[in-house]
């Protein structure tokens, strides 16, 4: 069963690259252009079937789907508004395994790829604007403790083409038009995405490359993979990059962050020193902040000190309960003071509005809650 659910997997086309494709059709002895043709029905004209792809010759697609060739797209299973616009899809892999990821339309706030622009209202149906917050696997090994996705374990990374695929299916879902439509991506929803480095990456230049995505206008979040965030600083095509920080100290962070014992604040804040940034770019810390646990002035004094020099924004996020969190949400007031420190440290900082809250699709929440 599994052999053949991989044998299955192995015949999909989504997720393959252009170089990939062009394998594909000299194997079939068809003229090279046909690898364009594929790429562009599949990545940029966003096609769920073979059949649909009329470019191709009939007599070929008939080879492809004889020998159980598929786009493979996954399909949306279920999606769940939010009074405040946001969508959570629950999208089904082929497979059968499921994932979530979360639509959030914008209006005319400031735009900075980074998720913290999410919390600006739309007031109409339509949209110019909005954030795809995708997730890169299924649950999450890194067990941190405010965090929802975590309680699933991981059971398995997403290929590329799944990566893709759920935003090719919120793309399909709210009919965007690449070339009128501002689309930002958030790799933040279920995962750690540098624990799945090469299919992340993979789905990063795909989506560049074939969906018409521009690498500014994507953000990438890690715990803090310290080896991986060099490999990522060495890439050419790469979204920016976030850093769940959550406390300023070791201490703290290993208790609410236990990857924090193998990598901690000293490599991780030294990474982010040592990140080749590009003109204008900051990095993102983002800050849960956890009420009488990490959110206390002195705290964000530490933050102060800890992030001196290093060119960045940091992003609070007021925790966003759920069942089996032993952590409280910190009042408005106490949140404000947090970022009043920071700014007077000279540290730009902004508080983020919980989106989806009531359909469980807000930070750290996703974990396929299916009602
Ligand atoms: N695994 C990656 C990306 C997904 S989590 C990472 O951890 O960075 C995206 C963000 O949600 C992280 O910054 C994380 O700290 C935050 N988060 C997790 N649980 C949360 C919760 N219960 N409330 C608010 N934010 C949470
Ligand atoms: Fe995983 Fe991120 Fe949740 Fe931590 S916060 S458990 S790294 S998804």
């Amino acid at each position: 069963m599994a052999s053949s659910l991989r044998q299955n997997r192995g015949n999909q086309l989504l997720g393959l690259n252009f170089q990939e494709l062009s394998l594909l059709v000299q194997s079939h002895k068809q003229p090279d252009y046909r690898a364009r043709q594929l790429f562009e029905a599949i990545y940029t004209q966003r096609q769920a079937d073979l059949e649909s792809i009329s470019t191709l010759p009939r007599n070929f697609r008939a080879i492809l789907r004889d020998q159980g060739v598929e786009i493979g797209a996954p399909t949306i299973e279920k999606s769940f508004p939010s009074v405040d616009g946001t969508i959570r899809y629950l999208i089904a892999m082929t497979d059968g395994e499921t994932v979530e990821t979360v639509w959030m339309p914008e209006g005319d706030g400031g735009e900075e790829a980074d998720g913290s622009e999410a919390g600006d209202e739309t007031t109409e149906k339509g949209f110019d604007r909005a954030t795809i917050c995708v997730s890169s696997q299924i649950g999450c090994a890194v067990n941190c403790q405010f965090c929802l996705t975590a309680q699933l374990g991981v059971k398995r990374n997403l290929t590329a083409g799944e990566i893709i695929g759920q935003v090719i299916a919120v793309l399909n879902d709210r009919r965007v038009d690449m070339e009128r439509h501002r689309i930002i991506i958030v790799f933040m929803g279920m995962g750690e995405p540098f624990l799945n480095y090469p299919e992340f990456m993979k789905a990063v230049r795909l989506l560049v490359e074939g969906v018409g995505f521009s690498e500014s206008r994507m953000t990438v979040s890690t715990s803090g993979i310290v080896p991986r965030i060099y490999d990522f600083g060495s890439e050419p095509v790469r979204p920016k990059l976030a850093i769940s920080l959550n406390a300023p100290n070791d201490q703290l962070r290993e208790r609410i962050m236990p990857l924090n014992r193998k990598w901690n604040l000293e490599v991780l804040m030294q990474a982010a020193r040592d990140f080749p940034l590009r003109n204008r770019e900051r990095i993102t810390f983002e800050y849960v902040l956890l009420r009488d646990v990490n959110d206390r002035l002195e705290h964000a004094r530490q933050v102060v000190e800890l992030l001196r020099g290093i060119r960045c924004k940091v992003n609070l996020i007021a925790l966003n309960p759920g069942p089996g969190i032993a952590f409280a949400t910190p009042d408005q007031e106490r949140v404000h003071a947090f970022q009043q420190v920071l700014m007077a440290g000279g540290i730009p900082a902004f508080i983020r509005r919980p989106r989806g809250l009531d359909i469980y699709a807000a930070c750290g929440q996703l974990k396929r809650t299916v009602a």
